[in-house]
This record gives C-alpha cells, structure tokens and sequence, in this order.
C-alpha cells in the first residue's frame, strides 16, 4: 500500500480486496536479534502471502506494541494498553472508512496484554460494521508446525524466533546465541517484571538455523492462505 498512489488504491479498493496489516514491535530480543525483530517476522509473511494469492494488500506495519516483562529492557518503546486499543480501533475503521470490508490483522508480538488489546478492537469494530477480521500471532501458528512440536519452553527471542530472523534477514543477527529461561514466580506480581528475563529470551537459541526459520515461515504462510481460501473466499 505505502507504494500505491491515491488513484492506484481506489482502484484497487473496487476488487474488495483482502488488506493484511503487519503489527510489529520495538521490543529488546536478547544480544543476538534486532528491536525490530517483532516487525520483520509478520511483514516477510504478510509480503509471500501477497506473492502467492490475488487481491491482498499489504498495509504499512504498525512498529510499536504493549510490552510487559520486556518493558524496562534496553530498546523497548511501550504503549499502554488504552492506545494501542485505540490505534487499532483507529486504522481498522479507517480502512473500512475507505471501503475495505475484509482485514487480516497479524502481530509479530504475542505478549498477553498487547493481544488482549488489539483483540477488543478488532472485536468493537467487527460489533459495529460489516467488516470481516482476522486476527493471530504468527508465531502462535508457527508453534503448531512439526518441526517445533518437541521444543519445549521457547519464547521470545528463543529458538523458533531467532530461526526465522535468520531466514530472513540473517545480516541482522549476531553471533552469540543466548539460553533464557523464565524466571518470574507464581502467583508474584513484580515491580519490574524484566526480572523473568534474566537474559531477555526464553528458549535455546544454540540450534537455529536459516533452514528451522525457513521451514516454519513456510508453514506459517501455507496455513495462512488456508485460512484465507476457508474464511474470506
Ligand atoms: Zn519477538
């Protein structure tokens, strides 16, 4: 969409196409992947499933999420949950403003919080109009494929992650590979929740690969097109 001129999108808006909107992050990923990393991840899948099916529209990512165990760390910009419900209030309805009836929301960042609030939003909006709304975390979906089926206690910044940034932007990664483990206490709310992440990542890093990054992406895309031939078409 960011390259299309005005005249170009009103065109495209007649063939009620399918508008996918990447939601990233700005968020610390460990010492070996970028803040971005959240980004990168649903743009390269919003970007193939563009490639692979008719009528989709890539809408600019949303760079900024709700942060909670990472919030402290260094690199991460928060937003609180009253703006990023609102944000994504704001952009669905104005897409369905301009005459878009069918989007795809997909966040590269899943932390609980953020999920619930761009959730509402969706909900409200799909509550007050006729649009259509999808809404995941891709790497919810990337969890389900066989490759990660017998990794256990990998998180952000973990294995499957760190995999997929080497598919896809492998100049962006550097060469230390953390182990993370969770480490907050149940049941205890904490004052600074960055305690969990005593290493900023939940996983085992050690193992990925450009090729685990790419089996899981491709996954993550085929199931997606799945879901877009099922419920859209
Ligand atoms: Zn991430």
């Amino acid at each position: 969409m960011a390259e299309m001129t005005t005249d170009d999108f009103r065109e495209a808006v007649k063939k009620d196409p399918i508008v996918m909107i990447p939601l990233g992050a700005t968020e610390a990923h460990g010492s070996h992947l970028p803040l971005s990393a959240d980004t990168i991840q649903p743009e390269f899948i919003a970007y193939a499933v563009d490639s692979l099916l008719d009528n989709i529209l890539v809408a600019p990512p949303l760079n900024y999420a709700l942060h909670s165990t990472t919030k402290n760390l260094p690199g991460t910009i928060n937003l609180t949950f009253d703006t990023v419900r609102a944000v994504i209030y704001d952009m669905l309805t104005s897409l369905y403003e301009q005459g878009i009836r069918k989007i795809i929301v997909i966040t590269g960042h899943a932390g609980s919080g953020h999920m619930t609030a761009v959730s509402e939003a969706c909900k409200k909006v799909v509550k007050e109009t006729n649009a259509k709304i999808i809404f995941f975390a891709d790497c919810d979906i990337g969890e389900e494929c066989s490759e990660l089926i017998d990794i256990k206690n990998d998180g952000h910044g973990g294995l499957a992650e760190s995999s997929r940034v080497l598919a896809i932007r492998p100049d962006l990664v550097r060469c230390s590979r953390p182990i993370g483990k969770y480490a907050g206490k149940k049941y205890v709310v904490h004052k600074d929740a960055s305690v969990c992440f005593p290493v900023g990542i939940i996983g085992d890093t050690t193992k990925a690969s450009a090729e685990l990054g790419t089996a899981i992406n491709d996954y993550i895309i085929e199931r997606i097109i799945g879901i877009i031939q099922n419920d859209f078409e």
